[in-house]
């Protein structure tokens, strides 16, 4: 399938918003929802899978990191697109199981794993990165006492730096994640970890997130490629047979273009580290953002407008719930914001500077300040694009803002938009039920003491 013009996707959004204005599906009484484009999720994991057969002939999972999109029918549209998954959490690995993915296309990396997530993990086959050398004693633990499937990794950090975003960045000196290759001792460590343990045959490193440039992601695989290469020579054998190469591909949030591609970063990868492409490794791959971002739009009403200071101010109903990020770190976060009028079509007129504000009852929750918009007025939708991965899927429930509704959009036959529901609304009586709603009492009863082992103590 073709990489998809910024033109198509901007008709397509157009089209999508406009349905979704005329379908109810934003409406006075569910004035924010989010949209999701499945045509363009299958064009960006076909982009995907075709960017590295490009480059090798090795087998490669494009494993998906479930953190970023974590909507079972999502992780269900990738699985049958060929691609796998990459869990982090108990909680992700059942959304990853809800969707039908199998465990051996199931990769489970966490700095945090509990004994009882990592003797699950190996009864299920999943595949395990450890992020630590203790973690591979409780795994020497665990494979001599059963047999299991998993492949098994270590991950490491090559500690090549950070880039433009901290909170994002892997491979720093002092990153909480993996063995910190240059520290000293930890090179020689890692490569005895492995002789000692003949079961340890994968080797992951992840170099961060957005912000990261593609040289250094380069680097950071680089790096570990080369480890991965001194310890089958000291094993005298192919000891490591899978590298997991991680995701981190960034994502241009300030226009319709899908750059940096998958292809371009494959093609780099193909150039400065060619013995990985070579097929004596399988590749295992983490992407995240860069597979679902594009593909995400959040709608919401405007429901007041005013002036404050001068400033004209919109009033919406998307805010921190949903641009969590976008809300608290907007140097890092800018997000574009779309006007179109109350029936859902682009608004056109001069542009005035104005703040594009959300619900919630606090002065920093805004999704743009000074931005130059065609005037909004009360009525008017709004459209956040770019918001498929680490957004809308990512409730922050600050003043108990419900979970918006998640609508895949695709074109039909007869030249409309059809919609199907990915996930619908929460319910107040779901913001009761997960906020004590079933408990009223529990602080003004009198308490009924009772010792570690539930047996009523003495008064
Ligand atoms: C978050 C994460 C990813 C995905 O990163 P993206 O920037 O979304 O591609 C992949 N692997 C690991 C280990 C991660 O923590």
């Amino acid at each position: 399938m073709e990489r998809m013009t910024s033109i198509r996707r901007e008709h397509a959004r157009d089209q999508a918003v406009r349905a979704a204005v005329e379908q109810g599906l934003l409406s006075a009484a569910e004035p924010v929802t989010a949209l999701l484009d499945t045509t363009g999720i299958r064009a960006s994991a076909a982009a995907l899978t075709s960017a590295f057969a490009a480059v090798t002939d090795a087998p490669v999972l494009h494993a998906f990191a479930v953190k970023a999109c974590p909507l079972v029918p999502v992780l269900r549209l990738l699985h049958e697109a060929g691609l796998g998954v990459e869990v982090a959490s108990p909680g992700e690995l059942a959304l990853a199981r809800a969707a039908g993915v199998p465990p051996c296309r199931t990769v489970l990396d966490s700095p945090a794993k509990t004994p009882a997530e990592l003797r699950r993990a190996l009864a299920l086959g999943i595949a395990v990165n450890a992020d630590n050398l203790q973690e591979l004693a409780r795994l020497d633990a665990l494979v001599a006492a059963a047999p299991t499937a998993s492949p098994l990794g270590l991950r490491v950090n090559p500690q090549v730096g950070a880039g433009t975003i901290g909170a994002l960045s892997t491979a720093t000196a002092t990153s909480k994640f993996g063995v910190a290759l240059r520290d000293a001792g930890a090179r020689e460590a890692v490569v005895q970890a492995y002789l000692d343990r003949p079961w340890l045959t994968r080797l992951h490193t992840h170099t961060g997130s957005q912000g990261v440039p593609l040289a250094l992601m380069a680097q950071g695989v680089g790096e570990a490629y080369e480890l991965a290469e001194e310890i089958n020579a000291k094993a005298g054998r192919q000891q490591i047979d899978t590298l997991d190469i991680g995701g981190g591909l960034p994502v241009d949030f300030a226009s319709d273009e899908e750059t940096p591609t998958h292809a371009e970063y494959a093609a780099l990868l193909a150039g400065t580290v060619p013995g990985l492409l070579d097929g004596r490794y399988a590749l295992v791959t983490e992407f995240g953002r860069s597979l679902l971002a594009k593909h995400g739009t959040v709608l919401a009403r405007v429901e007041y407008t005013k002036t404050s200071g001068g400033r004209p101010i919109a009033v919406t109903h998307a805010g921190v719930q949903v641009a969590t990020r976008t809300v608290y770190a907007p140097e890092s976060w800018p997000l574009r914001i779309l006007a179109y009028d109350a029936e859902g079509r682009p608004r056109t007129g001069e542009p005035v500077v104005q703040d594009v504000a959300g619900p919630a009852c606090f002065a920093g929750d805004l999704l743009c300040t000074g931005r130059a918009l065609p005037l909004l007025r009360p009525g008017d939708v709004v459209a956040v694009p770019d918001t498929g991965a680490y957004y809308f899927a990512h409730h922050y429930a600050y003043n108990s803002l419900p979970r918006p509704a998640v609508h895949g959009f695709t074109p039909t036959d007869a030249g409309g938009i059809a919609f199907a529901t990915v996930r619908r609304a929460q319910t107040l009586d779901e913001i009761v039920a997960e906020s004590g709603g079933a408990h009223p009492d529990a602080l003004v009863r009198q308490p009924l003491r009772e010792s570690a082992r539930g047996v009523p103590m003495e008064p």
